[in-house]
C-alpha cells in the first residue's frame, strides 16, 4: 500500500513537472508566426515512416546510422514495457505479495512475448551501443562533434544523457533477470537473454533485487523523460513532431512574405486599394527570436548536436565561420535566454541583445551558399538555410547593410533588369548571327520571339526562358546558343521573350531583397501570363528552381522544364539521337547543381544524357551529396568570406581526383565555377568544363 502511495505522488510529481516544462514550449510557440500549413497529412505521415520509423536520413551515415537506428528501433519496443510498468504501477499489482501476476499487457499473448523479447534482447543491443557511443564520444575525438559551437557542457550533457541510458538499460536488465528468477515457470513474456543470467541470481533475494531495479528504472524514466527538455537529448522527443511538421516543399523553394507581397502590389498598381491598417507593422526578416516561426523554435529544439549538416557544409569544409549547426544552436540558446521575458511581457520584451548579430553574425551569414546540403542531411528535418534568409532580410530590408557588392547587384536588377551593368536593350543579343549545320550545310537560326509568333496569331507550346545569366555572361550566352540549336534541330515549337524577359530575382530572393523579387516576379509573370504561357524551358536551375516553385505563389503558375530534361525528353521521342558515341573514350564526370538536384531532385536526365554519348565517371560526392560549386546564394556576386580555400576549388579537386577529361554541368554558374576552378588547378589543358547542352550539340554535330 505504501509503495503504491508512492508510486502515485512520484508519478504525479513527475508529470506536472514535464507538464510545466511543456507548457511554457506551448507558449512561446503561440507567441510565434505560422511557417506554412501544415494541412497535407498524408505526405507528412509518409515523412514520419520514411525518416522516423525507417530512420531513411539517419542511414545516409552508414556506421554511426545503423548504430542509432538500432537504439532508436530498441527504445521503441522497450517503450512498450515502460509503458506497461507505468499502468502496472498505477493500478499498484507491483506491490501484491505476487508480482509474478502483475503484467497487464500479457493478455495480449503471443503478441505480448515477441514485444517482451524483443525488448529484452535490444536492452542488451542499446547497452553495447551506449558504451561504444561513449567511446566514441570522449576518446575518439570524431570531428563533427567539436566545433566552436559545441561548448564543454554540451560535452559534459551529452555523457550525461548517454550514462543516464545506460543506467536505464542496466537497472531494466536487472529487473528483468531478477523477475524471472523470482517468478519461474509463472514469468509473464519470454526473456530470451535475461534467462541466462536468471541463474545467477539467488532465488532468495531475486523478489528484493527485482523490486530494486524496478523502481530504479521507473525512477530513472522520470528523471530522464524531465530532464530531456533541458538537454540536447530533447530529440527524443521532439524529432517525430519535428519531423512531422517539417516543409514538404522543394528545399530550394523560400518562403514569399505576404507583407512585402501587398505593399509590392500597391508600388505596381497604385489604384488598387489600400490594405487595412493592421497595426504595429512585423519587423521585416529575423533579428531575434521571437521573429521567427515556431517551426524555428521547434527545429532548435530538436537538434541532435550531431553535426551532419555541418560535416557536409561547403562554407565549413573551406573555412569559412559559417557552421549550420551553430545557427541552430544559436537559436535554441537565445531562446532559452529570453524565454522566461517572452513569457513575461510578450513579443514586446527586450534586454538589449539579439540573435543576430549577438549570437549568428553577419559574417556567417554571407557565407552561406544556399546549397541546402544541411537540410538534406539533417536526421530531424530542420530547415537551416530558411532561418539564414530571413537573417539576411532583416539584414537587408530593415538595416540596410548588405555586402556592398549584393548591394550593387540589386541595383543593376532595378535598373538594368539583371545583376551586371549591362543595358536591357542587349538581352537579345545573345541570338544574333546564330548558325547551325544540317547534313553538312550550315544555315542561319533565327531565334523566335513571343511578341512576333502572337502578331501572326500563334501561340508557342514552349517558352525558352534564358534568365540572366543565359542573356549576359558569357558561359551563360553560349549554352543559351547550344540550346537554341538543340530546339532548332528538333523542330520545337518555342519563343523567347527576348527584352520583355528581366531577371526572375532570385539572387535579389537569396540576398534577402524580397521586395526587388517580387516586383521582378510580378513583371515576369504579367509577361508571361499576357502571352497564355503553360510550359518553361530554361537552361539556368536557379530560375527553374524560382519559376517552378516560387512563382506560383504570385500568380504565376506554369509547367517548368529544365533543359537536361527536356533533351533527354527529346532523345525518348527519337527526334534528337544521342547514340553517337563521339565521346566514347572520354570520361566525363558531373556536377550536380544544387537547384536542379537536391533542390528539385533531379538527378537521373543529365546522366542519361552522358551515360548515352561518353562515359559517366562518379566524384565521390555525388547526386543528392554533392559538393556546391560556391555560386549560389548570391556568392557568385560577392567575395567569398575569409577562409582556407575557394569552394570551387575544392569541388574542381573532387572532379580532378575522377581522372576525367571532361566536368559536365548544367548551370551557367556551376560551369564558371568550374572552369576558374580548373584553371586554378592549372588543369586546362587536360580537362575541359561543358554544358551538358554543348556536348549534345558537339554529338549531334550541328
Ligand atoms: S545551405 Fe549550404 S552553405 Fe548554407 S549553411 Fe547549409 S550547407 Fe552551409
Ligand atoms: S541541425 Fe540536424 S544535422 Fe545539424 S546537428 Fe542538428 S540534428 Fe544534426
Amino acid at each position: 500500500m505504501t509503495g503504491h502511495i508512492i508510486f502515485i505522488a512520484v508519478t504525479l510529481a513527475a508529470a506536472g513537472i514535464l507538464a510545466w516544462s511543456f507548457s511554457r514550449i506551448f507558449r512561446i510557440i503561440s507567441l510565434l508566426k505560422k511557417p506554412y500549413s501544415i494541412a497535407n497529412t498524408g505526405e507528412r505521415i509518409g515523412l514520419l515512416f520514411k525518416n522516423v520509423l525507417g530512420q531513411k536520413k539517419i542511414l545516409r551515415f552508414r556506421t554511426a546510422g545503423i548504430m542509432h537506428a538500432l537504439v532508436f528501433w530498441g527504445f521503441l519496443l522497450i517503450t512498450f514495457g515502460s509503458a506497461e510498468m507505468l499502468i502496472d504501477g498505477l493500478l499498484g499489482t507491483p506491490f501484491d505479495a505476487d508480482p509474478a501476476n502483475d503484467r497487464i499487457f500479457s493478455a495480449l499473448g503471443p503478441v505480448y512475448d515477441i514485444l517482451i523479447a524483443g525488448g529484452d534482447i535490444f536492452a542488451w543491443v542499446i547497452l553495447i551501443l551506449v558504451i561504444a557511443f561513449l567511446i566514441r564520444r570522449n576518446f575518439l575525438h570524431v570531428k563533427r562533434f567539436s566545433g566552436k559551437e559545441m561548448r564543454h557542457r554540451d560535452h559534459k550533457d551529452a555523457t550525461f544523457a548517454l550514462i543516464l541510458i545506460l543506467l536505464l538499460m542496466v537497472s531494466l536488465i536487472g529487473m528483468n533477470a531478477a523477475y524471472v528468477a523470482h517468478a519461474g515457470a509463472d514469468a509473464k513474456g519470454i526473456f530470451p537473454v535475461s534467462s541466462l543470467m536468471a541463474g545467477l541470481i539467488p532465488h532468495n533475494s531475486s523478489l528484493t533485487i527485482e523490486m530494486f531495479m524496478w523502481w530504479a528504472h521507473i525512477l530513472l524514466i522520470f528523471f530522464f523523460a524531465n530532464y530531456l527538455p533541458y538537454s540536447k537529448h530533447f530529440h527524443v522527443f521532439m524529432s517525430a513532431p519535428n519531423v512531422y511538421l517539417s516543409k514538404t516543399e522543394p528545399l530550394t523553394k523560400m518562403n514569399e512574405m505576404e507583407s512585402v507581397t501587398k505593399e509590392v502590389k500597391l508600388m505596381l498598381n497604385p489604384d488598387a486599394p489600400l490594405p487595412e491598417d493592421e497595426g504595429e507593422p512585423e519587423r521585416f526578416g529575423m533579428k531575434d527570436v521571437e521573429d521567427g516561426t515556431w517551426k524555428n523554435y521547434l527545429d532548435s529544439l530538436a537538434c541532435t548536436q550531431c553535426g551532419r549538416c555541418t560535416s557536409v557544409c561547403p562554407a565549413n569544409q573551406t573555412g569559412k565561420l559559417l557552421s549550420p549547426r551553430k545557427v541552430v544552436l544559436d537559436y535554441r540558446r537565445r531562446m532559452e535566454e529570453k524565454m522566461n521575458g517572452l513569457l513575461k511581457e510578450g513579443k514586446s520584451y527586450q534586454d538589449g541583445k539579439s540573435l543576430y548579430p549577438d549570437y549568428t553574425t553577419y559574417e556567417e551569414l554571407w557565407a552561406c551558399t544556399t546549397c541546402n546540403a544541411c537540410a538534406q542531411e539533417c536526421p530531424v528535418n530542420i530547415d537551416h538555410p530558411s532561418m539564414i534568409l530571413e537573417m539576411r532580410r532583416y539584414i537587408f530590408l530593415e538595416e540596410s547593410k548588405a555586402p556592398a557588392l549584393i548591394n550593387a547587384m540589386s541595383t543593376n536588377i532595378e535598373n538594368n533588369g539583371a545583376p551586371w551593368k549591362y543595358s536591357a536593350a542587349d538581352r537579345f543579343n545573345w541570338a544574333d548571327n546564330l548558325k547551325i549545320k544540317i547534313n553538312g550545310e550550315e544555315k542561319d537560326v533565327k531565334v523566335p520571339l513571343m511578341a512576333d509568333k502572337f502578331a501572326e496569331g500563334k501561340k508557342p507550346e514552349y517558352l525558352f526562358w534564358v534568365g540572366s545569366a543565359g542573356s549576359y555572361d558569357e558561359g551563360g550566352m553560349e549554352i543559351s546558343r547550344n540550346f537554341a540549336k538543340i530546339l532548332e534541330y528538333a523542330k520545337v515549337d518555342y519563343a523567347c521573350l527576348g527584352t520583355e524577359e528581366t531577371d526572375s530575382g532570385d539572387n535579389a530572393k537569396r540576398a534577402g531583397n524580397e521586395f526587388l523579387f517580387q516586383m521582378q516576379a510580378f513583371m515576369n509573370i504579367e509577361i508571361m501570363n499576357g502571352y497564355e504561357v503553360k510550359k518553361i524551358i530554361t537552361c539556368d536551375p536557379h530560375d527553374f528552381n524560382t519559376l517552378k516553385n516560387e512563382y506560383p505563389d504570385l500568380g504565376g503558375k506554369y509547367e517548368v522544364i529544365h533543359h537536361t530534361q527536356f533533351i533527354k525528353q527529346l532523345a525518348e521521342e527519337g527526334k534528337i539521337n544521342l547514340n553517337h558515341k563521339i565521346f566514347e573514350n572520354k570520361k566525363i564526370t558531373y556536377h550536380d547543381p544544387c537547384y536542379l538536384g537536391r533542390g528539385n531532385g533531379e538527378y537521373e536526365a543529365p546522366r542519361f544524357i552522358v551515360e548515352k554519348i561518353g562515359t559517366l565517371t562518379e566524384m565521390h560526392r555525388n547526386k543528392s551529396r554533392s559538393l556546391c560549386c560556391g555560386a549560389g546564394g548570391t556568392q557568385m556576386f560577392k567575395e567569398a568570406e575569409k577562409g582556407d580555400k575557394e569552394i570551387y576549388e575544392l569541388r574542381t579537386e573532387d572532379a580532378v581526383q575522377t581522372g576525367c577529361d571532361i566536368i559536365a554541368t548544367a548551370c551557367p554558374m556551376c560551369m564558371t565555377m568550374m572552369k576558374d576552378g580548373v584553371k586554378m588547378k592549372n588543369k586546362e589543358q587536360e580537362i575541359r568544363v561543358k554544358d551538358i547542352a554543348e556536348i549534345v550539340v558537339e554529338s549531334l554535330n550541328i
